[in-house]
């Protein structure tokens, strides 16, 4: 160890810091439990990314290069190390004043953990809240107590006061740090009084950012914050929405292609067609947008574009905007769908009612009417289809005071879409802390109506319907390949089925096995609809 450790320390967990093979969509798993098969194989699913010489981390979540900017501004750099926590012990010693970790979901309760660690089985512990345990049980800290730890990222308000203390958790910061990081870490450093929950109310204006100095897991680059469409469920919409200028994106490009590699880059956004939008009602400006793709394209070493989110209603406002763009990020693709290259980028469907639509996110349909979101949903698969766009999109289940009109109105849509490319991720409402509906109560599976439970098993049964041939048979593959795959997964299918999920026999595990026998074709797909009407007598 040189100097006795390293005065600032920022890490964050194994799942955290790897790229999930370089797979910005499957770290969605990360939010499984912990104890599900895939997790038996770590290499296959989250490998430990490279090293540096040092011990340094070659590759860090964004938010922790955010950080080691803002404190790059106050220390210097023999003074502050990024890690992966393998090697804390290379950097933590008797000179450490703080170990920095930031977390997206410490304590599994965002909506991709909460869901799929209840649906799923094998136990309720999602891999996000394991591997942050294991973080935090390293050696390091035990034989260190003198120093702090502090914790930041988009999960660390859930960590409540006892749950700091379980952990030995000395600050959690809440809020954008970019810009006051390196004072607070001053003035705990130097012993001043700090608070325990250190809430950051400003947020930076975008010539105040400061442009990270070495690559972040998937090539994160972030092109704009905040939302401004004001949807109650979710926390983006709680910041300004600000674009960051085309300069400094490609600054930060060329830091992530540094070690070539893969040369993926990740639009870290809300909606990649709101790029410097200006209108109240917005309309993209799609001159904007192109001119920020074209711009992107053409630093060398770039392979490919993955935007990480956009929404449909600016795809209905504006077809050509998505036209153009897919002339340019179709060329940069990271994604195929029957062997021919998609676009790919998350989406919010959300619901299929108008009036919760109106209820809590009538700024979504903008610059369209509430009324008209499940045409526009429609529409705007249609005309992304159509330019080779293949999105994911969210379901959200269990809204506040949802009723059974509601949730016919989900099924309704998804009946609608049922033949859009489309992968569909159904979730359970979550009251996060930095919504505007923190204090409603969040959704469990238990509470769900039959025609909600449809929607959940609908949404899945969508995915078999449009991707079973994708995945069991590839046209790149033989047809021997093709057998022997379609082979494996009955087998590996009907193995969970029989030795785990065929012992049990609660509503939630008999919803599974209607999953498992669809995906595999072990039975006809509208068996789901008879065994639905009986997980519902069983749930009564
Ligand atoms: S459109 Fe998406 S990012 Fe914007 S407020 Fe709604 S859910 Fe959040």
């Amino acid at each position: 160890m040189k100097n006795n450790g390293t005065k600032i320390v920022l890490t964050a967990s194994e799942i955290e810091m790897s790229d999930f093979k370089n797979n910005p969509f499957l770290a969605f798993l990360g939010g499984f439990p912990y104890r599900f098969p895939i997790w038996t194989s770590r290499s296959l699913y989250w490998p430990m990314l490279e090293d540096n010489e040092d011990g340094s981390a070659r590759y860090a979540p964004y938010g922790l290069r955010k950080v080691e900017a803002g404190l790059l501004e106050h220390f210097s750099r023999e003074d502050v190390v990024v890690c992966q926590p393998h090697n804390l012990k290379k950097f933590v010693g008797p000179n450490t004043k703080i170990v920095a970790i930031s977390s997206m979901d410490p304590l599994g309760l965002a909506y991709v953990s909460q869901t799929y660690s209840t649906f799923l089985g094998f136990g309720e512990i999602p891999g996000t809240l394991h591997s942050f345990q294991k973080l935090l049980a390293n050696k390091v800290f035990k034989k260190n107590p003198h120093l702090k730890i502090v914790v930041g990222g988009a999960g660390a308000w859930q960590l409540g006061k006892k749950a700091r203390e379980f952990l030995g958790i000395d600050h959690i910061v809440l809020g954008e740090a970019d810009i006051e990081i390196g004072e607070i870490f001053e003035s705990i450093i130097n012993g001043e009084p700090v608070p325990e929950v250190i809430r950051i109310k400003k947020n930076p204006t975008v010539d105040k950012l400061l442009p990270i100095y070495d690559p972040s897991v998937h090539g994160v680059v972030e092109i704009s914050r905040g939302c401004g469409r004001n949807c109650q469920f979710c926390t983006p919409t709680m910041r300004k929405r600000r674009n960051v200028p085309i300069s400094h994106i490609i600054k930060e490009i060329k830091t992530n292609l540094k070690y070539g590699g893969d040369g993926l880059i990740t639009l870290a956004t809300e909606d990649l067609f709101l790029y410097k939008c200006n209108s109240p009602k917005f309309y993209p400006n799609s001159l904007a947008v192109v001119d920020l793709l074209e711009k992107i394209s053409k630093v060398p070493g770039l392979k490919a574009i993955q935007p990480a989110h956009i929404s449909l209603a600016p795809v209905v406002a504006d077809p050509e905007l998505v036209q153009e763009a897919a002339h340019i990020l179709i060329d940069y693709n990271r994604f195929t769908y029957n062997n021919k290259p998609i676009i790919a980028a998350e989406t919010g469907i959300e619901t299929g009612s108008v009036r919760l639509i109106k209820r809590y996110m009538r700024g979504k349909p903008l610059p369209f009417k509430p009324e008209e979101w499940p045409d526009i949903v429609e529409q705007a698969l249609g005309i992304l289809n159509d330019n080779q766009w293949t999105p994911a999109g969210t379901i959200i289940v269990g809204l506040p005071d949802e009723n059974e009109d509601d949730a016919l109105k989900n099924l309704e849509l998804l009946d609608r879409i049922f033949n859009s490319k489309l992968f569909l991720i159904p979730l359970l409402f979550i009251n996060l802390q930095d919504c505007i509906l923190n204090k409603e109560k969040r959704a469990i599976f238990e509470n769900l109506s039959e025609t909600q439970l449809e929607v959940f098993l609908r949404s899945w049964e969508h995915n078999i319907h449009i991707y079973k041939k994708d995945w069991l048979s590839p046209q790149d593959k033989s047809p021997l390949e093709n057998f022997a795959t379609k082979l494996a997964t009955k087998f590996v299918f009907s193995g969970g089925y029989m030795f785990y999920y065929g012992w049990h026999n609660d509503p939630i595990f008999n919803m599974r096995k209607e999953l498992m026998k669809e995906a595999v074709g072990l039975k006809p797909i509208n068996i789901i609809k008879t065994n639905i009407r009986r997980i519902k007598s069983n749930l009564r």
